[in-house]
């Protein structure tokens, strides 16, 4: 009965791997893969269906002094990335930019600059801020950061 319970392991992965939903055929993150699995975990939390029919993350040159930048040419969802950059970030920078990026590309939303939430809690009101590594206290406030991304809508909130 070994094969067999060997086989049901497997199956098992397998279904686990694909589990989160992601990704349709088209879409294409290579190394950035994990970034868009997590943003889509995070979707599901507010009921949100941001799965991408197609969404190409490449890591590319950009001018001077930028990170990672979202164009919709043609309608498809590019992300470049900044080779010179993106090494040097941690874990976490890593997620601000990518979920910042997939925010503009996915869910359509533009910057918003305000350095405050309502309530005054934390530094800034949106992980949408024109400089995301700025948000310095993205980890302690990251439900609200989530909250602030996926449940409110329209293109600035
Ligand atoms: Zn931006």
């Amino acid at each position: 009965m070994r094969w067999f319970h060997f086989i049901k392991i497997s199956l098992f992965l397998g279904v686990l791997f694909v589990a989160p939903g992601c990704c349709r055929a088209g879409v294409n993150a290579g190394q950035f893969q994990q970034y868009v699995v997590a943003f889509q975990k995070e979707a599901v939390k507010f009921h949100r269906d941001v799965i991408a029919d197609s969404l190409t993350i490449q890591s590319g040159s950009l001018p001077a002094g930028t990170l990672a930048l979202c164009t919709l040419g043609n309608g498809i969802p590019l992300i470049t990335v900044s080779p010179d950059y993106w090494p040097k970030l941690t874990e976490q920078q890593r997620e601000m930019v990518l979920f910042h990026e997939l925010g503009h590309c996915l869910l359509g939303k533009i910057h918003e600059n305000e350095t405050r939430d309502v309530s005054g809690e934390r530094a800034y009101r949106s992980l949408m801020y024109l400089h995301p590594l700025d948000i310095y206290d993205y980890s302690q406030f990251h439900d609200d950061y989530m909250t602030e991304l996926f449940a409110t809508s329209g293109p600035r909130g």
